[in-house]
């Protein structure tokens, strides 16, 4: 067995909207910020970029662009149904990852839901991670902003009683206790504050040095607290 194998891994799903703007290299820029910032989790995305696009192509069933954000809960489970068949659809294990397009005020979010009762099991969260048209050097940390809110996401069985009550907790560890928000940082400089840290200075020393052929800089390891990476290393949609 490969050594590989042993490392913690995370699996992505990548859609790509008609109308979705992935040039400059989007993807790879977010997956290889994702892994720079958890490193040393790994991650996989399907379909393998090695064999085609790298992604799988969403029908024009929707104008993409103005439900960005802004969801129902049919669209979100619509998007969750769509089956490129590669036999993932529902499944808990992996994250799935949708450019829809839209404006760029509207950023990105993420979306939790229950599995199905019937396959709730050792996966009982479904991840979603829904990204706009903001695709320039300012906003590349969202994506990974996104994927962490996910890897908080904590199924929660309450006995009420005799009631179970079955909710998603998606505290972020470090929210000072009684804030308002539990789901970010209160430090600027931290990938989970409300608004993300600006990428542009990384984005422009990294594309620098690789003119110059010097060594590429150091994603700020100040982006998240050993708590943050703790809990984040501890999700169902780790692999170990
Ligand atoms: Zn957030």
């Amino acid at each position: 067995m490969e050594e590989v194998l042993l490392l913690s891994t995370i699996y992505l799903r990548i859609f790509v909207s008609p109308n979705a703007n992935i040039s400059n290299e989007r993807i790879v820029w977010d997956i290889y910020l994702a892994r720079k910032i958890l490193a040393p989790i790994q991650i996989v995305r399907f379909p393998n970029p090695m064999n085609g696009l790298g992604y799988y192509e969403l029908p024009q069933n929707y104008n993409y662009s103005s439900i960005i954000c802004s969801l129902s809960g049919d669209t979100e489970i619509e998007l969750a149904n769509f089956d490129p068949g590669d036999g993932f659809r529902g499944d808990g294990r992996l994250i799935n990852v949708y450019y829809l397009g839209g404006g760029a005020d509207d950023g990105a979010c993420d979306a939790v839901a229950l599995s199905e009762k019937g396959n709730r099991g050792k996966f009982p969260i479904l991840g979603s991670i829904y990204m706009s048209n903001f695709n320039d050097d300012f906003g590349k940390y969202l994506f990974t902003h996104e994927l962490v809110h996910i890897l908080f996401a904590r199924f929660v069985n309450n006995n009420n009683g005799g009631n179970f009550i079955q909710t998603i907790n998606m505290d972020d560890p470090t929210a000072p206790p009684g804030a308002e928000d539990q789901g970010h940082s209160t430090n600027e400089q931290n990938l989970m504050f409300p608004i993300v840290p600006d990428s542009s200075p990384f984005v422009q020393a990294y594309r620098q040095a690789i003119q110059q052929g010097t060594p590429v800089p150091q994603v700020p390891r100040t982006l998240l607290t050993s708590s943050q990476r703790e809990k984040a290393l501890n999700s169902q949609f780790v692999f170990k």
